[in-house]
């Protein structure tokens, strides 16, 4: 990939304006002192806070060096916790919810400069956020257990839900603040306390957050350590996963990740929760609104850099009006602004980092060698900051659905595939490892069926792109995508145990199938 010669002059801000704004952020939701006890100077000891909008390092944050402790704090205020009434421990998640009302824009500021999201996306992420906590202080006085119909007379058979534990929560870069709070909103209103480890490149999100917790268990009267920190890389992330105090892992980031933790916590009889790569698909049949279409497949492929779980990768197109939708999504392309995150009208910022975009360029180059056309993926900007990792989207027309077409590239990248029959569109959506997020765009309702029906992925949509889900349903896939479920419907279940009750109120002793015993 080449520069590209139209990439519109701009200027990106420096690694000091940006310090600047992350220090206003921790000035702002009064967590100034917290924070300037773990940020140092960049180039010190510790784990590098970096920014992708310019690729320098803003600051040095110091790491956790006693996991055990946080964890044991967050054992030991289980007790408490869990006797604590459910709808009580809905108030520190209510109060939790207000505080991020009120910092919403100063959260999202820090998101953009950590990750690079463009404004609006780092501000929806904020509402997810929101938008969950809300969810879990309903749900701390819906917890309900089920009443079954007893077989035998004077009995009655129930089930109730338990709290597990201390629930340790991994995170990946892209989803900084979100992911922790679909799993912290949760569990903390169902009696379980929670230790976070977030991604190595997102710690000044992480501190952010914490100090917002800490803050509002503080409000609430509840004991801090329910909700506590681990900053740092895997090996910190290890501890979680192999510490036998906790209950539950849920771990959200790449399938190679969940490869090397799923089988740890397996093997200790932990439970997990695996939120893993996607590699989603859209099929686009002749019925489709194209209008509607193309704007959704240019969100879903190119916002957040395509760095999202749920990014569409894979467009599947009837052969009828393949040409069509390429071309208008070419166009459309050509119309993105590519730049500062943080500058109102950009709508692709930077990938994360260099890593990204060698991936970027790898894949491109081997879908070229099996066959691909190519159209865009320039890089962009480079002649403003070297360290910086702005590009052009890229659309690859594909000859067929070839192993790197069927590999997660975490990167702006849309395959385009077609076909002539609607079951071999399904089959394609199917033939790949991962089984998270899926779409069909058509105005036949039979199709619609039929792809719901069809689809393995955890998410089915119809005229929707792959990314961008509510809260209120249960988000997860299958497959490699490792089959966990979060946020909303019944995704808390995860989060308790389950007890099967009999209660004998007859007097008598009458054994289950009938069974005679003396
Ligand atoms: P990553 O796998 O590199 O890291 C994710 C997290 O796991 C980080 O906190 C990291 O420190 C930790 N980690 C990695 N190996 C570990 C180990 N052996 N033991 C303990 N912890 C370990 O992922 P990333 O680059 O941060 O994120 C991008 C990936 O995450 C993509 O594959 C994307 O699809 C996926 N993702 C999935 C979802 C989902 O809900 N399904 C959401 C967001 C991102």
């Amino acid at each position: 990939m080449t520069e590209n010669p139209n990439a519109p002059a701009a200027r990106l801000p420096t690694a000091d304006e940006l310090r600047t704004r992350v220090l206003r952020v921790f000035d702002v939701i009064g967590a100034a002192g917290s924070a300037a006890a773990r940020l140092g100077e960049p180039g010190g000891q510790g784990l590098p806070a970096g920014t992708p909008i310019t690729g320098d390092v803003l600051f040095t944050v110091a790491q956790t060096d006693d996991a055990d402790c946080v964890i044991s704090d967050a054992a030991q205020a289980f007790p408490v916790w869990r006797a604590t009434p459910a709808p009580v421990r809905g108030a520190l998640v209510g109060r939790l919810c207000e505080l991020l009302r009120t910092y919403r824009n100063a959260l999202a500021g820090l998101v953009t400069v950590e990750v690079g999201k463009i404004t609006s996306e780092a501000l929806g992420e904020v509402q997810e956020m929101i938008d969950v906590c809300q969810f879990a202080v309903g749900l701390s006085r819906q917890l309900y257990g089920r009443t079954i119909a007893s077989e035998r007379p004077g009995h009655r058979l129930l089930e109730t839900w338990h709290p597990l534990g201390v629930v340790g929560v991994i995170t990946a870069f892209n989803f900084p603040v979100a992911v922790w709070a679909w799993n912290t909103a949760v569990a903390l209103v169902c009696g379980d306390t929670v230790v976070w480890k977030p991604s190595e490149l997102t710690p000044l999100t992480a501190l952010a957050c914490h100090a917002l917790a800490v803050r509002a268990a503080h409000d609430v009267g509840a004991p801090p350590q329910v909700a506590g920190l681990l900053l740092g890389g895997r090996d910190v992330g290890a501890q979680l996963v192999d510490d036998p105090r906790v209950a539950l892992l849920s771990a959200t980031g790449s399938v190679r990740m969940g490869r090397q933790v799923g089988p740890r916590v397996a093997a200790r009889f932990g439970r997990v929760l695996l939120e893993l790569g996607g590699n989603n698909a859209a099929i686009v049949t002749p019925a489709a609104d194209l209008d509607l279409a193309v704007r959704a497949i240019v969100f879903a492929a190119a916002g957040t850099c395509g760095q999202r779980c749920t990014t569409l990768r894979r467009l599947i197109v009837h052969h009828s009006v393949a040409e069509e939708v390429v071309q208008r999504i070419v166009s459309a392309y050509r119309q993105l602004r590519i730049g500062d995150p943080s500058q109102q009208g950009t709508l692709v910022g930077p990938l994360i980092h260099e890593r990204a975009y060698r991936d970027m360029v790898g894949a491109l180059q081997q879908a070229a060698a099996d066959g691909g056309e190519v159209i865009g993926g320039e890089r962009h900007l480079a002649g403003l900051c070297e360290s910086a990792y702005y590009v052009a989207p890229a659309v690859v027309r594909m000859p067929a659905q070839t192993a790197i077409v069927a590999t997660e590239t975490f990167a702006p990248i849309l395959y385009v595939l077609t076909y002539h029959d609607l079951d071999e569109a399904i089959a394609l959506n199917n033939a790949v490892p991962q089984g998270l997020s899926s779409a069909i765009f058509t105005t036949d309702l039979r199709e619609a069926e039929r792809f719901i029906d069809g689809s393995d992925c955890g998410i089915v949509n119809v005229n929707i792109g792959t990314s961008g889900a509510e809260i209120g349903g249960a988000f997860g896939g299958e497959k490699h995508t490792g089959g966990g479920r979060e946020a909303g419907s019944d995704a808390w279940k995860t989060y308790m145990r389950r007890a099967t009750n009999t209660i004998n109120y007859s007097g008598e002793m009458p054994l289950a199938q009938g069974v005679q015993f003396g």
